[in-house]
């Protein structure tokens, strides 16, 4: 039995990058860049105004009060769009609305709010009072301001969220080179499954870890393929299991305990290479990884809740890796719990839990619900694992321990 830290280490020793790929700049969304995006332009092109007003010459109001306001001609009326070609000279205004280009002759921008029609509507011909100054450059957004051409907005390694699309869209880039998804296969194993949509007969039950498995591939970054199940047989399960070369990763569940049927182990030592087999943990104990003609192979024990888990422990940091991510593992807390558990000392536990944030700011934990790994509804109700360390037995209500955020994405820990 090797412990949780030494069977991630030897996962993630054996999983690379995957290559980047480009792709259309929706579907990048989430994804790990996988070179710098240089802009072709200036961001923004042109300076342009901030606000709807008048474009003016800061000399020419800089003394302008409500008690005496400047009174300025105005020779043009910019709209967004339009560039303009009428000179603003001294004593002369231009109408602007905001994004619309600064005209030549004008060096800041007057709110309309700051202003008052002085003849006329404020329109081409009309005069405007000006009723407080601006400073130099005021309300004027310059060229450049976001990113100049030939400079990078973006960077290699960076997660692509909705404002760094927005970013390679302003910069002239329809298509973003960024890592693969890792194309994960899964099967399950088991004599006694049937599918969801049938009703199961005589000492059957429906088959919920492809889903639940699919639903954390996708969570992690993953695109699921979910291959169906193996008979409890060497043949049926090697006719599936032979199929792993053709995806970055392969999923089974059930097969791996005690069992008279539990074939899987004896089939990846068959056909391909067994790194380790059980894990001093709980739920899950035999967590199984190796590879299948050089693809990583995780068999993750049958009872819901522990495939679960052996994902989130295992196989979540390996699809991060793949794609690209340099953050692995979620964020860890410290909680303090709140009721008496007792637990075998020689192996990790790791209990569906939820965390509650006091007023205090600091974290209490308790159980979600009955620990059995045959059940998932712990698992749905609570929000964390909490880790609770080989070596103790019991755990008093008061003690500090460590807590693996689930409803949170990215950790450093
Ligand atoms: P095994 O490791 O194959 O002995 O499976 C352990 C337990 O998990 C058994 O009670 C199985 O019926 C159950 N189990 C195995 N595979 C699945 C599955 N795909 N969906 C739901 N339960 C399963
Ligand atoms: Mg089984």
């Amino acid at each position: 039995m090797i412990s949780v830290e030494e069977a991630q280490q030897q996962v993630l020793s054996r999983i690379s990058v995957l290559e980047p790929e480009r792709v259309g700049l929706l579907d990048s969304l989430g994804r790990v860049l996988a070179e710098d995006v240089v802009s072709d332009i200036d961001v923004s092109p042109f300076d342009n105004s901030a606000m709807d007003g008048y474009a003016v010459r800061y000399v020419d109001v800089r003394d302008a009060s409500e008690d005496s306001p400047t009174v300025l001609r105005v020779v043009d009326h910019i709209p967004a769009g339009v560039q303009p070609e009428i000179v603003v000279n001294p004593g002369q205004a231009a109408r602007i609305m905001t994004g619309a280009p600064i005209p030549m002759g004008a060096d800041s921008v007057v709110m309309v709010e700051h202003t008052r029609p002085d003849t006329g509507e404020g329109g081409i011909g009309d005069t405007v009072a000006v009723l407080r100054p601006v400073t130099l450059g005021e309300n004027v957004r310059s060229r450049g301001e976001e990113v100049r051409e030939g400079q990078s907005v973006l960077l290699a390694g960076e997660t692509i969220g909705p404002a760094a699309i927005g970013l390679a869209a302003s910069v002239g880039h329809a298509e973003l080179a960024v890592r693969r998804r890792p194309r994960v296969a899964i099967v399950s194993t088991g004599d006694e499954l049937v599918d969801v949509a049938e009703k199961p007969g005589p000492g059957k039950i429906r088959n919920s870890n492809s889903y639940s498995l699919a639903a954390q591939v996708v969570q992690a970054g993953g695109e699921p393929h979910v291959l169906g199940v193996a008979r409890d047989t060497e043949d049926s399960t090697r006719e599936l299991l032979e199929r792993a070369p053709e995806f970055d990763l392969m999923i089974t569940t059930g097969g791996v305990s005690m069992g008279d049927f539990d074939v899987v182990k004896k089939v990846l030592e068959e056909i391909g290479e067994l790194e380790f087999w059980r894990v001093a943990m709980r739920p899950g104990g035999p967590q199984t990884f190796g590879t299948i003609g050089g693809t990583p192979f995780f068999g993750l024990p049958g009872n819901p809740t522990s495939t679960m888990v052996g994902f989130e422990l295992f196989v979540r940091p390996a699809i991060r890796k793949m794609a690209g991510f340099t953050s692995l593992v979620r964020p860890r807390v410290v909680a303090t719990l709140t009721h008496d558990t007792r637990k075998k000392a020689d192996r990790r536990y790791f209990l569906r839990s939820r965390l509650t944030r006091g007023a205090d700011g600091g974290y209490t934990v308790a159980v979600s619900g009955n620990q059995s790994s045959a059940l998932l509804t712990a698992m749905h109700r609570g929000n964390c694992l909490m880790s609770l360390p080989e070596g103790e037995s019991f755990v008093a209500a008061g003690s500090e321990v460590i807590c693996i955020r689930l409803d949170v994405e990215e950790g450093t820990a």
